[in-house]
């Protein structure tokens, strides 16, 4: 099973000065992109390919949507930045149409999502402080195994991927991981009096599209209630219309007590994101005690306003929930020996590849990408089909065809 990588000198120019001059924090496909439309991405060789990552969820609109793509445009000959130390025009109109948007009191915005995760998690900690008369420095909070919260030394202090954690001790304490998925460790753990928040992803994206159980959310939901514990939905990924649901806590029912979004609120085109909670939550945080310098600046507000327009706009909640469906239902039709899984809601969907040897993901990728689509492993045996929202159903079929094609190099 092998398959010969193709690239022109070029490309391999290009890849040989990156690895020359940018950290090798990451393992890409060989592949140099140069341009972006919608679903599609050119390399610098003009190939066009299907993009099936959609930068992991942050281009749920599209690559390069001309009214996203204006909305920057108008904005940034005009104003970009002022800081918080001043009021800008537009950050009062944003969080009105944001938290009307979502349905919460106020809106904090910051900029990458792991600084948004950092946000819902001191925001946790404070009321836990200020409301749940945690003694100081006593405040806990529950997550799970498996999930992926982003890179910060706290974040990755309760992750349990060893490749997030070995080499960068020592960690944050105040944290609890319980398995995902199980209520009766939620349960048990949520007896301690002195737990703030249960941090969750409705879907764990980077583990693999790992789905819980129908009802987990909803039954989470009600054990952080009756424990008095706020329920922290990380909805970075698997928000904005990714799963077939404006949110995938939706599924369920569940309003987080705090909400945490970023990657597609600004549709690929700026880091933007924002934690969302009520009043009672969010007050709690007072004047120069959080913040960051571009959180919330204008050329951030404009983009995010014309991202969430698009996703109504487009009706991209409706089309992820029926072409989610057709794809699933596509794929088992291949019912093809090599996917031992498929898994997903929505257009967030990824396959567990039988093991035919370690390298069979990836290798599956690399026929991709030369069939004409790109998607990536994610924990060695699993490729995640998550294309942008505003994909056609003939385009689709085209994907399935190249899907198809591609797994024959499994055998
Ligand atoms: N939370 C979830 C669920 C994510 O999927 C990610 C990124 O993949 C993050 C947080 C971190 O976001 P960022 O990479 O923008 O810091």
């Amino acid at each position: 099973m092998s398959i010969i990588i193709n690239n022109s000198s070029r490309t391999q120019q290009f890849i040989q000065k990156e690895l020359a001059y940018s950290a090798h924090n990451y393992h890409p496909l060989p592949v140099v992109l140069e341009r972006g439309e919608g679903v599609y991405l050119w390399d610098v060789d003009g190939n066009r390919y299907y993009d099936f990552l959609s930068g992991y969820s942050a281009v749920n609109q599209g690559h390069c949507h001309p009214k996203i793509v204006g909305a920057l445009i108008e904005q940034a000959q005009k104003l970009t930045l002022t800081s918080r130390a001043f009021h800008s025009d537009l950050l009062g109109e944003y969080a009105e149409y944001i938290t009307e948007y979502f349905g919460y009191d106020k809106v904090l915005p910051m900029n990458s999502g792991v600084e948004a995760v950092e946000t819902a998690l001191k925001l946790a900690r404070r009321w836990g402080y200020d409301k749940k008369d945690i003694p100081v420095d006593q405040a806990k909070i529950i997550t799970v195994e498996g999930n992926f919260h982003g890179r910060t030394l706290n974040v990755v202090s309760f992750s349990t991927d060893p490749a997030s954690r070995e080499g960068f001790g020592p960690f944050m304490p105040g944290y609890e991981v319980i398995p995902y998925n199980d209520l009766d460790a939620l349960e048990t753990a949520l007896k301690d009096p002195y737990v703030a928040g249960f941090l969750v992803e409705p879907i764990q994206g980077e583990a693999g599209v790992y789905v819980p159980d129908d009802g987990y959310l909803a039954q989470a939901y009600d054990l952080c209630k009756q424990a008095g514990v706020l329920f922290i939905g990380d909805e970075i990924q698997t928000g904005l219309a990714r799963t077939g649901k404006m949110l995938a806590c939706d599924h369920e029912g569940v309003r987080p007590d705090i909400l945490i979004l970023g990657k597609a609120l600004s549709g690929g085109i700026l880091p933007i994101s924002a934690v969302l909670a009520d009043d009672e939550v969010m007050l709690c945080i007072k004047p120069g005690e959080h913040g960051s310098t571009y959180g919330g600046n204008p050329l951030a507000c404009k983009v995010a306003i014309a991202a969430l327009e698009v996703i109504k706009d487009e009706n991209l909640v409706e089309r992820a929930e029926e072409l989610g469906v057709y794809f699933r239902e596509q794929l088992h039709q291949l019912n093809h020996s090599n996917i031992k899984e498929i898994r997903g809601k929505g257009l967030l969907n990824a396959i567990v590849i039988e093991h035919v040897d370690t390298d069979a993901a990836w290798t599956l990728c690399l026929a991709l990408k030369a069939n004409g689509l790109l998607a990536k492993p994610t924990h060695g045996d699993k490729i995640r089909f998550a294309p942008p929202l505003v994909i056609t159903k003939e385009q689709l079929d085209d994907c399935i065809r190249v899907i198809a094609k591609s797994l024959e190099i499994l055998g």
